[in-house]
């Protein structure tokens, strides 16, 4: 048996041109020869999009051909050939050049019609689908998938899907209002007014680290990349970017609260871990919103300090760690009730009682670890509640759900390879593409951009 595969042409004037797309022999029945074969088909589609598209272009050219004030003929000015890349193949055309006519008012005397409808050279949903794919997974296998399942050819390759998802990165920041010091929009007579709002709105913020490369001595370092989880009523969103490169944070975390449905007159909870550029970060989103230092990094450090103090010295008059340790355990409980000023008295004591020790090397640890938190909590005082009783009452106190954000939104894309080194615009970018990915917005976002791709979708 054979099926033949053809396509009818119409033109507007009803010609009709009848060409074969394919002729696929089938003979004995078995599973692999049940149906189409994926080559069959990607080949199917590469030929029947060309006969698609012939047309297509002829009929823009020709619309161009003439002036649109007085119908005057453009005279051509010369040819160059145009390249497109598509889900279907990449595609190759004679471009023609036309002068204006003299009754044109334009900045240029000749133009490319088509270099002008196809200025990315690129389909908007090829551009999707590498961007989109890129952004959860390495550029080889985007490449290796793709090429897989559609009739790309060899017009794929990891450079091009990087360009390709730096530049939708490019245009979502381009996007992006401007920074402000200040989000907070009217005042409380206005807040008054608005509707009952949802429900408090929760924001964890926390921070992980890349491995970086610094120029091409791709000398070791790393660099920052803050993420965090906004979570609402309906859905939680992940946001991230790389703090020493990112311009415009807040505004960034902003636009995330506000495509939540944030109102003025909502509670938001933020929780961090206090870090200066993440306290900053916070400030001025809402003048509702509460600042809460993560309970789980203070614990983190108490923790520390108290396997340190275990390494102390016994003196012969008491016994130092005990003692240190019971200093610790009352330190906790005093910031576990939100009483700072009590905290930071009992802290100073026990950087005394260490002082006093016999200098060792944990004793030097200890105490330098005693004024990094002497130094946190004080830095941190304003973002202290009563944990306890936040507690009692079922609020959150700790970010724990973040953990799995930051998982989500950096380690799996950056860490795990160990032998990619990332430039920190590199990685923002990425960081862009990925957390619109992940909130399930990067179909809208280029659905806003081309608004012909949605009659497609
Ligand atoms: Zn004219």
């Amino acid at each position: 048996m054979q099926v033949k595969i053809q396509v009818i042409v119409e033109s507007e004037t009803g010609q009709q041109l009848v060409e074969e797309v394919a002729l696929l022999g089938r003979k004995t029945l078995s599973a692999e020869t049940l149906g189409l074969s994926l080559a069959e088909a990607k080949e199917i589609l590469q030929h029947l999009q060309a006969f698609v598209v012939k047309p297509q272009i002829s009929n823009h050219l020709q619309e161009q051909r003439h002036c649109p004030n007085c119908s005057a003929v453009r005279s051509l000015k010369g040819h160059h050939t145009l390249v497109c890349r598509t889900v279907f193949g990449k595609l190759k055309f004679p471009s023609p050049r036309l002068r204006r006519c003299g009754c044109e008012q334009a900045d240029t005397r000749s133009f490319s019609p088509l270099a002008l409808l196809l200025p990315d050279r690129i389909s908007p949903e090829l551009s999707y689908l590498e961007s989109k794919w890129a952004s959860l997974m390495s550029y080889g296998l985007t490449v290796d998938l793709l090429a897989e399942v559609l009739p790309l050819g060899g017009q794929i390759n990891t450079r091009s899907v990087r360009r390709q998802l730096q530049r939708v990165a490019e245009r979502t920041e381009r996007d992006l209002g401007s920074e402000e010091h200040v989000y907070i929009d009217g005042c409380p007579r206005d807040w008054g007014q608005l509707p009952r709002p949802g429900a408090p709105i929760t924001v964890g913020i926390d921070g992980g680290y890349v491995r970086g490369r610094q120029g091409k001595s791709r000398s070791e370092g790393h660099f920052e990349v803050i993420a965090g989880k906004s979570m609402a009523d309906d859905a939680s969103k992940c946001f991230a970017f790389v703090s020493r490169y990112d311009k415009k944070p807040k505004r960034r975390l902003f636009e995330v609260l506000k495509s939540q449905g944030m109102q003025m007159n909502q509670q938001v909870t933020f929780l961090s871990d206090g870090a200066d550029n993440v306290r900053s970060l916070q400030c001025y989103l809402n003048p509702q919103a509460e600042h809460i230092l993560d309970w789980f990094h203070v614990t983190m450090r108490l923790t520390v300090m108290r396997q340190t103090a275990k390494g102390l010295p016994l003196p012969e008059d008491g016994n130092g760690t005990e003692d240190a340790i019971k200093k610790l355990e009352s330190i906790k409980w005093y910031l576990w009730h939100g009483n700072v000023f009590r905290a930071l008295e009992k802290i100073e004591f026990l950087q005394m009682d260490i002082e006093d020790l016999d200098e060792t090397e944990t004793q030097s640890k200890l105490l330098k670890a005693l004024y990094e938190f002497e130094h946190y909590i004080d830095a941190n005082k304003t973002f202290i509640p009563n944990y306890g009783d936040r507690y009692r009452n079922g609020e959150r106190i700790a970010t724990g759900f973040v953990e799995s954000t930051v998982n989500q939104v950096i380690s799996k894309r950056f860490v795990k390879k160990q032998q990619m080194r990332w430039t920190e615009r590199g990685a923002h970018l990425l960081l862009q593409v990925r957390t619109k990915t992940l909130n399930k917005e990067l179909r809208s976002t280029f659905e806003e951009w081309y608004p012909g791709m949605k009659e497609a979708a």
